[in-house]
């Protein structure tokens, strides 16, 4: 799996976030890109054959942290905020990988898949954090 980064994020902690994100689905992916955006962010998606599928993750300057994440102001939406640039590159990249894991294990469901999206990716960043502090303590 390759990984591609032109934000001002480290290379090898983004590296290290994508393996621990994407266990047990790594054949299904061929490349991660990270790009910095001049506004907002933006995740996607690009499912490809067997082991060719991508994914983009668009990474805004101008986002001001902390951020509150509500995709199209909806209520039905999980609401979460995110710290910093990091919180919010963990929140896009397992929204997307929650699109992957679903497709390719043939559970994806046709209703309310980007709240489902939304809601992996916040409890994904809740289960980061309280790693890093169980880390942090040792
Ligand atoms: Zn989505």
């Amino acid at each position: 799996m390759k990984i591609q980064n032109s934000t001002d994020l480290d290379t090898e902690h983004l590296k290290a976030l994508t393996s621990i994100l994407m266990k047990g689905s790594n054949r299904y992916l061929a490349k991660v890109t990270f790009r910095k955006c001049k506004r907002a962010f933006s995740g996607c998606y690009r499912h490809g054959f067997y082991g060719s599928s991508e994914i983009i993750v668009r990474l805004g300057d101008d986002v001001k942290y902390p951020y509150t994440m509500n995709t199209w102001h909806n209520k039905y939406y999980p609401r979460y905020i995110v710290n910093d640039k990091f919180e919010l590159a963990i929140a896009i990249l397992a929204h997307e990988i929650y699109h992957l894991k679903t497709r390719h294990s043939g559970t994806r469901r046709l209703k309310n898949t980007q709240i489902r999206a939304e809601r992996f990716a916040m409890k994904t960043l809740q289960k980061i954090r309280a790693t890093f502090f169980e880390v942090e303590s040792n």
